[in-house]
């Protein structure tokens, strides 16, 4: 169901927002390579700059067959960011295919990130843009960015960082109050790839998935054996979908545990317009919120 919607999300990049306006020399063109990605450019641009999303609404950030069109826009733009730590596996074939001569800005550095065990490897976990805390990492390498780039309007840039990270700390106080008032040990559900390991570290939920920390890797039998006892010795009773994900292993995995389903969360990529998530704001208010219901439902 989902590759469906990632064929289309890959055909047609995503002009957020800037696109609608009438263009100017003074507007500064800006790729991001995905969209929880570009709606912060975007919040800290304002006015000045265009963002347009190389994956669209409801795609996967990690795999992404990129199309003549989004080349094109790569070529074009005058800032390009990624989030980096991994995630973006197919930039670097992107950057060569389109004859782009910038370097992305990797707007992660700076974050203390985390690592994992996978596959007997240990991975940097790349979904930093799940705690608001590491998002204000972003917000000021974005600014700083935009601000080298376009120096007219650096004090612009500042007030909307400000703004924003005002708005991400608001975010993080709202979660906080939500998870702080529940019992620890009933903070477990279950999500279909490792996306919510900063989540988790800030709020002390328990995820348990799958799927390793990238979408790419299938997850053998031995795995999803595993997974299964471990739900039932931790007594997890909610399992989640994920808007960009295929749903059929934690449908499997939940069938065998009898959790209960929790609805879908919005992990690494915002829903189009009319969905729950179009911004970053919205996608982390709702995943908090179902999160929350879910578990305040099976306690
Ligand atoms: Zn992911």
């Amino acid at each position: 169901m989902r590759s469906k919607t990632l064929l289309l999300s890959a055909a047609l990049p995503a002009l957020i927002a800037a696109s609608a306006m009438p263009a100017s020399a003074e507007t500064l063109k800006t790729v991001a390579s995905f969209t929880v990605l570009a709606d912060v450019v975007k919040q800290v641009g304002g006015d000045h700059v265009t963002v347009t999303s190389l994956v669209g609404p409801n795609g996967d950030p990690h795999e992404f067959e990129p199309s003549p069109a989004d080349a094109k826009h790569l070529k074009a733009a005058q800032v390009t960011f990624v989030s980096g730590e991994g995630l973006e596996g197919w930039m670097d074939r992107l950057i060569t295919a389109s004859g782009y001569k910038g370097t992305p800005v990797t707007v992660s550095e700076g974050i203390d990130t985390r690592t994992m065990e996978e596959d007997g490897k240990t991975v940097t976990d790349p979904h930093v843009w799940n705690s608001p805390v590491n998002v204000k990492i972003w917000v000021k390498n974005i600014e700083k960015a935009l601000s080298d780039a376009d120096p007219a309007d650096a004090a612009a840039f500042k007030a909307n960082a400000e703004r924003y990270t005002r708005t991400l700390d608001e975010l993080n106080s709202y979660a906080h109050a939500k998870f702080d008032a529940m019992p620890e040990d009933r903070r477990k559900v279950l999500t279909s790839h490792d996306a919510f390991g900063y989540f988790g570290r800030e709020y002390k939920v328990s995820f348990l998935a799958p799927l390793g920390v990238s979408t790419e890797t299938e997850a053998s039998a031995a795995d999803v054996a595993k997974l299964i006892e471990q739900i039932k010795t931790e007594h997890v009773k909610t399992y989640f979908f994920e808007n960009s994900n295929d749903p059929r292993l934690v449908k499997q995995v939940a069938k065998a545990t009898g959790a209960e389903p929790g609805g879908e969360l919005y992990v690494e990529s915002l829903s189009d317009a009319k969905g729950p998530a179009p911004t970053y704001e919205k996608m982390f208010r709702y995943n908090v919120d179902q999160i929350t219901a879910a578990i305040a439902k099976s306690s």
